[in-house]
This record gives structure tokens, sequence and C-alpha cells, in this order.
């Protein structure tokens, strides 16, 4: 049985026209209703991208360095103003800022890492690099929400006039332009290439945006004569980035917990049941390996198959996966003998697990 379960690598890359490794020979005398799909060429990368997934990479790569620059400058601007003004607000919303422009670093990192071929050392290749990063990153949020909240703090304990109010308020629109453009930016190309991580990055940026516009309030209230609102303000943006901080860290948890959501499960075991030959799906395991799933999958075929004929059904198994299930790029099937009644497979297993 433990034959069954060598990994189905073979060849199945992703985006390529057709011609797997494996012969799908076989499979056309036995599944002749899928003789056209297996000659039409065919991508294999989910009907919901239009792209490869390397162009969809270096498209993501560009989105990056485009979203740095255009954040790094507004947080420069800003960090112009902080200096002459003195706002604590503006100096939360500018150190998120920074933090936001420097994700990308770690980010581009780890997808250039990732791109990398797996080795005798690194059997899975690099792609949780990304799980790294985000670990960066977190760290990144939470000293720039500290630091945010510590300056605000002591303004409020030593209240202090804010200069250059018209000043801090051109920066606050500044801040706002420039989160607003990228959350556009990214929230397109996001959606074009079917990256769900990017369009959460560009609603990210468009929150951050209505963040920098409450440095407004703070300075319309110093203008008004009440200089506490500055600092106020200040408290209320460090708030801010820690729902960000809440939200970062509790993504970067489950992805080192191989955490998936329980949908994509659902939906891999109603895959798997269409599957001609499947008389039942036992497990299903899935895990992220950088910006790509993997399963690992226990199914039942009939104890009357041949191996060559168990080892099909295996392959289309792994097929209508990497079809189906978006992100989806190679999967391990053990294929179970569905009886004769009374016998236990896994006998000699019993006692290990
Ligand atoms: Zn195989
Ligand atoms: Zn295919
Ligand atoms: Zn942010
Ligand atoms: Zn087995």
């Amino acid at each position: 049985m433990a034959d069954q379960s060598h990994g189905h690598g073979h060849g199945h890359g992703h985006g390529h026209g057709h011609g797997h490794g494996h012969g799908h020979e076989g499979s056309l005398k036995r599944f002749v209703s899928r003789v056209g799909h297996a000659f039409t060429p065919h991508s294999h990368d989910s009907a919901d991208k239009t792209d490869s997934a390397l162009e969809s990479s270096s498209r993501g790569m560009r989105v990056l360095a485009v979203s740095f620059a255009v954040l790094m400058v507004t947080a420069l601007v800003q960090a112009v103003i902080v200096a002459f003004s003195g706002s604590v607000a503006l100096l939360g919303d500018t150190l998120h800022n920074f933090a936001d422009a420097l994700t990308a670093v770690p980010l581009a990192i780890a997808f250039s890492l990732g791109r990398r071929a797996a080795n005798r050392r690194f059997t899975y290749g690099y792609g949780r690099a990304e799980d790294l990063a985000g670990i960066v990153i977190v760290l990144l949020i939470a000293a720039s929400s500290a630091l945010a909240g510590y300056e605000a703090i002591i303004r409020l304990i030593n209240p202090q006039e804010v200069a250059a109010l018209p000043w801090v308020a051109a920066a606050a629109i500044v801040g706002f332009l420039g989160n607003e453009w990228v959350a556009r930016y990214r929230i397109k190309v996001g959606r074009e290439i079917g990256s769900a991580a990017l369009v959460a990055d560009g609603l990210h940026a468009r929150t951050d945006g209505f963040t920098s516009l409450a440095v407004l309030l703070g300075a319309g209230g110093a203008a008004l004569g009440f200089p506490i609102a500055d600092p106020i303000v200040g408290l209320l943006i460090t708030v801010a980035i820690l729902f960000v901080l809440r939200d970062a860290a509790r993504e970067i948890y489950h992805r080192l917990m191989d955490a998936v959501d329980p949908r994509l499960v659902e939906h891999a075991e109603a895959i798997l049941a269409s599957v001609p030959g499947v008389v039942r799906a036992e497990s299903v395991r899935l895990r992220w390996i950088g910006h790509a799933l993997r399963a690992e999958v226990d199914i039942a075929v009939s104890h009357e198959l041949s191996l060559v004929e168990a080892h099909h059904v295996a392959v289309e198994a792994e097929h209508r996966l990497i079809h189906d299930l978006p992100r989806l790029r190679a999967a391990t099937v053990h294929a179970d003998p569905d009886g004769p009644a009374g016998i236990d497979h896994h006998a000699d297993l019993i006692t290990h697990r």
C-alpha cells in the first residue's frame, strides 16, 4: 500500500499547456468522457486565474515595488512635517506608513527565495520563507505601534503646542492620497492575478488612508484651541495599528500551525468524491507552502482494480484537485483498497498510530 503514497510528482508543474509526464493513454480508455480534456491544451492554474504562476508572481513583485516606492515617499514627506510641527498624531501615522512600506522588503525577499528549486536539504522548496517574512512584518508593526503609543502618552502627560498646523493638515492629506492610490493599485492587480493576499493588502491600505485623515481631526482640534486633540488622535491611531497587528499576527500564527480555511477541505472532499473510481475520500490534509497549497489525501478505490488502474484513479484525483482547488500545486494521493469486507489493509500500522 505504501507504494501508492509515493508523491505523484510526475511533472505536475503549472501553467504548462499540457503533457504531464504521466501517460494519459490508459485513462483515455477507461475514462472515455475525458478524452477531450486530455487532448485539449489546458493550463494548470485554476480557472479564476488568467496569468501563469510565474507571470502572476512577477506582476505581484511589481506591485510590491511600486507600493514600496509610493508609501516610502508618502512617509518621508510626512516625516519632514513631523520634524518641524511636533505633531504626535502625524508621527503615529508616519510610523505606520513606514512600517507598511517596509513590509514589502521581507515579502519581496521571500518571493524571490520562494522561486528556488527544492533540493536535498529543503525538500519542499523555499516557499515558507513567506512565513518568516510574515514574522518580520509582525515585529515591524509591533515596534511602530509601541513607538506611536509611547510618544502619544508622553505628549498627553506633557502637552505641547503643535506648530505649522496647515502643514500637518497637508501631510494628513498626502497620507490619505498615498494610501488610497496604493489601495486601488493593489486591489486591481490582486483581482487580475487572483491573489487574495494582494486584495487584502489593498483593503488594508484603504483603511490606512482613513487613519491618515484622522490626523486632520487632531490638527483641527489644535487650531480650535484644544492641543490635547493631537495626542488623543495619536492614541487612536495607535489603537488602529494594534488592530492591524492582531490581524497580521493571527494570519502568521495560522500559517505556522499549518491551518487552512475549513471550506478548502470541504471543497477538496467534494472534488475527490466526483473523481471516477474514487469510492470515498478518507482523509484530506492541506497546508500552505508560501502562496501555494499542497495536499495529502487518502482515497478508497475498489480492491478489484489492478495497481495500474488504482494508480490512474490516484493520478486523476490529483489532476482534478490541481484544476479545481485554487492555488493547489501538488497532491500526494494514497489509494486504499476498499474491501473485501473484514480485511484491514493497515493492520500492521494500528499499533503505531
Ligand atoms: Zn504516481
Ligand atoms: Zn491537466
Ligand atoms: Zn497599515
Ligand atoms: Zn493504505
